[in-house]
């Protein structure tokens, strides 16, 4: 748990810090907080998110509804990169969506425009579903990050740690029957693993505990820059709507 974490819990249970007493266990403090919070009623998911006090509401995004989790998404500042944000690009599309389309972070124009995947890129990715047969409309879009990482840099590990429990409750609450990851750094986050994306691809893999079925494939940027890979992204989106097709929902 980084300090700015622990600085939350702690206001959440009123306390402004803790000392690690002499001759106690390491481990000690920590785990007593951490189950104290899990006894705590104020965990409790049934209560509204406008009860709960201001620090514990960053807490709680694993009950919030769609409403709730994008007003935590627009007012997030756990990683730092809120400072060089113009806005939050939370996602877009379908609620019903059975696909849900995760790429890495926002770029300079989805920044500006606060929607994932436009420009060309967007565009690009737009012709890849209509090749299989889905309107951009009819598919959930999101990014691991919430927020643009100066200078289209690689997400750094505690950003996308930090970041990733938004998206896995987008995931919750939608339930898509099957996960498209485009790009190195969205399947390597989704799937917790550092294995190129050469050796991910072509392979039905699935998600967190939800055991959501996830394809991964190129991103539609490196596709513009090297586009000899556009069939084998075509290869994978075939791939993907056949493991989509084997999915009981
Ligand atoms: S990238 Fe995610 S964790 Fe970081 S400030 Fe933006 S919304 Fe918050």
């Amino acid at each position: 748990m980084n300090g700015l974490r622990r600085k939350e819990y702690l206001a959440a249970l009123g306390l402004k810090s803790w000392v690690l007493r002499a001759g106690a266990p390491a481990a000690q403090p920590r785990a007593l907080l951490e189950s104290a919070l899990l006894e705590s009623p104020l965990l409790d998911p049934a209560r509204p998110a406008s009860e709960a006090p201001a620090p514990l509401a960053a807490l709680r995004e694993s009950a919030f509804d769609w409403d709730q989790l994008r007003a935590r998404v627009a007012a997030c500042t756990r990683c730092g990169l809120n400072a060089t944000r113009t806005q939050t690009v939370f996602g877009v599309g379908n609620l019903e969506a059975q696909w849900l389309i995760v790429g890495e972070a926002p770029g300079a124009e989805e920044d500006r425009q606060g929607e994932p995947f436009v420009g060309r890129a967007g565009q690009l990715l737009n012709s890849m579903l209509r090749a299989i047969g889905l309107a951009r409309e009819e598919v959930y879009i999101a990014n691991v990050l919430k927020c643009r990482p100066p200078g289209n840099r690689d997400p750094s590990e505690n950003e996308s740690a930090e970041c990733l429990p938004y998206l896995e409750r987008q995931i919750a609450l939608l339930k898509p029957r099957i996960l498209l990851a485009v790009g190195r750094i969205a399947a390597q986050n989704l799937l917790r693993t550092d294995v190129s994306l050469g050796r991910l691809r072509q392979q039905a893999h699935t998600f967190g505990i939800s055991r959501v079925p996830l394809v991964a494939t190129y991103h539609p940027a490196y596709l513009l820059r090297t586009p000899a890979d556009k069939r084998k992204a075509w290869e994978d989106l075939k791939f993907a709507r056949e493991v989509c097709a084997r999915v009981q929902r």
